[in-house]
């Protein structure tokens, strides 16, 4: 019996932009049992194509019972960092695909005319993406939500992508994400908008799961990074994370959590603000999900009190706040600094974001909470497995082996799905 058959589809989408092709491939039983899936599938799927293929895929835990089951991963030759990139897409992505019929999604070819793919029920369908090229992100989504079929969760590229400025990065949603090594330009170069996903199917599992997650919800219930939650009890472990801190003044917050993740580092704020260029508006009150760690404190070090507008200019754009930051100049005005958000746009400049090489492998926004080898040793778990990387940042008690035992109790399978993973986590690393 395949261990993995309750956890995946068993299928992967391949989309061919440049003939406008879909079709839906089983997903090899040898290749999942030696890679297990995520970032290691990935590389291994995108061995069997043109090197500007883009693969999409999920993990065998991803929208388990497991915690924090909300990862997808984004693999491709990143046109920023120039090298193989795997990008880490939370919020509801990742169990939204599955759920959606298939496991892992190549993306081949250039639309002759900008596209955006829908999947649901096992189908892939290649839609014009009509008006949305240059349109601001939350508006976008607006339009796709009356014009198009229904999805659970979007994966766009704004309109910084449409125009070429290699700052973009790609938004879940309208809340941005941790894309800092290209996905969105990427997206841009294949004439691809976004992808949405139906998500409206599910997967049986093992029947045991449920109660393994609560047992694992126990064991980490006692540590104070359970207790201290939302975006700053992050943000404060980081570099220059306390000083940011102190600017995310927000008239009323909410921690928020991602698919099955107990412990919420996301925060959703709500702030009223006056715009400088439209003073005949009274103070409006926004709100944004604050979710990208390095890139707040980078952006909070230039714009100080400022940083939420700034952040808002950012995400509306789909710029990555991280590169914004090294583009605009400190000591300015709420107005200098939109103006130079939009001179990011306007002017596109050439990019010079130093993101550190360690970083660059995993999209170069997962932020350094644990360093050097344990970082990266958690970090590959996490993109095989399909679970959330800053979570298991956050509690490295969560074992390898009790992760793999929501996929089989029998001890000659896990002892073989160990080793297996620790040749995947080697493999994957060993580009370092
Ligand atoms: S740790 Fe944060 S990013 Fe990760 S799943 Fe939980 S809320 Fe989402």
């Amino acid at each position: 019996m395949n261990p993995f058959q309750p956890f995946y589809n068993m299928k992967i989408g391949v989309v061919d932009l440049s003939v406008s092709s879909a079709e839906v491939i089983p997903l090899d039983q040898e290749q999942v049992s030696r890679y297990l899936g995520g970032a290691a599938m990935n590389s291994a799927i995108l061995e069997g194509y043109q090197t500007d293929a883009l693969v999409f895929g999920t993990g065998p835990l991803t929208g388990s019972f497991a915690p924090a089951s909300s990862l997808m991963i984004a693999s491709f030759a990143s046109p920023i960092f120039k090298r193989l990139c795997h990008v880490p897409l939370m919020l509801r992505t990742g169990p939204d695909m599955k759920f959606s019929g298939v496991d892992y999604l190549v993306v081949k070819g250039t639309a002759p005319e900008q596209s955006i793919l829908h999947v649901n029920h096992g189908k892939l369908r290649i839609l014009p993406a009509g008006n949305l090229q240059h349109m601001p992100v939350p508006e976008a989504i607006r339009e796709l939500k009356k014009t198009s079929p229904a999805f659970q969760s979007v994966i766009l590229m704004g309109p910084a992508a449409d125009r070429g400025v290699p700052y973009a990065s790609v938004s879940i949603g309208q809340n941005g994400s941790l894309d800092k090594a290209g996905l969105a330009s990427l997206m841009a170069a294949k004439n691809l908008k976004g992808i949405m996903l139906g998500g409206t199917d599910g997967l049986p599992f093992n029947r045991d799961n449920p109660h393994q997650g609560k047992e694992l919800e126990k064991i980490i219930s006692t540590d104070k990074n359970f207790k201290h939650r939302g975006f700053h009890s992050v943000l404060k472990k980081l570099e220059g994370g306390k000083d940011a801190g102190k600017f995310f003044k927000a008239s009323r917050k909410k921690d928020m959590a991602c698919y099955h993740c107990p412990s919420p580092c996301m925060t959703h704020v709500r702030y009223s603000w006056q715009d400088p260029r439209n003073k005949e508006i009274q103070n409006s009150e926004e709100g944004l999900l604050l979710l990208d760690h390095a890139g707040c404190i980078a952006l909070a070090k230039k714009v100080g009190k400022n940083i939420l507008p700034a952040l808002r200019a950012c995400l509306h754009y789909g710029l990555d706040p991280a590169a914004v930051a090294e583009m605009i100049p400190e000591g300015g005005t709420m107005l200098e600094y939109l103006n130079a958000i939009d001179k990011v746009m306007s002017d596109n400049p050439p990019r010079t974001t130093d993101v550190p090489e360690t970083y660059r492998l995993f999209g170069g926004g997962i932020p350094p909470i644990l360093t050097g080898d344990l970082w990266e040793k958690r970090i590959g778990l996490a993109m095989i497995l399909g679970v959330c990387p800053i979570f298991l940042l956050r509690f490295p008690q969560i074992t390898d082996a009790a992760l793999l035992s929501f996929i089989s109790a029998s001890e000659d399978v896990l002892k073989t799905m160990q080793e297996r993973l620790s040749s995947a986590i080697s493999s994957l690393l060993s580009p370092l």
